[in-house]
């Protein structure tokens, strides 16, 4: 089982996205790629497809809603969406992740979600799993 944000991506077409300019200014340390943005006021830029209108999506957003839908620029996306929490995978509840996801007709994740996520985890970094040998196997001189 994968992350599920790797298999959403609502929350990126749901909300303006907006933040300070000088994170796309790289001359100020910024990382957000400038050309993905647009001017909102003398303080605040947008990711493009957020800035207005009743259907917003994010530019930088990559594949389909619920699919495969994943941030294309990840590790340069703004400190706002670096502050979006899926909803219980910090023991916290998180409207924004519920609000994108149910406006993308997607169930809310609950704490079930992040068990059987981390359940796999364990399971997929464990070199005993599936390998035929249980951790006692006696091994081969
Ligand atoms: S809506 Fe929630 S699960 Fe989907 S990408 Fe955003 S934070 Fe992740
Ligand atoms: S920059 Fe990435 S994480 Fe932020 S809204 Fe766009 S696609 Fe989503």
């Amino acid at each position: 089982m994968q992350h599920p944000c790797l298999s959403c991506g609502a929350c990126c077409a749901c909300f303006r996205v907006s933040f300070h300019w000088s994170e796309s200014d790289p001359d100020l340390g910024g990382i957000v790629p400038a050309e993905l943005t647009v001017k909102l006021d003398p303080h605040r830029v947008a990711m493009r497809g957020t800035e207005g209108g009743p259907t917003p999506r994010c530019v930088a957003l990559a594949g389909t809603i619920g699919v495969d839908g994943h941030c294309g620029i990840y590790p340069q996306r703004p400190s706002v969406c670096r502050e979006v929490e899926p909803a219980w995978e910090f023991d916290r509840a998180s409207p924004q992740c519920d609000k994108g996801r149910l406006r993308h007709g997607l169930e809310p994740l609950t704490p079930e979600v992040w068990i059987e996520y981390r359940r796999n985890l364990v399971a997929d970094n464990d070199p005993n799993h599936e390998s035929g040998h249980p951790p006692t196997a006696p091994r081969a001189a």
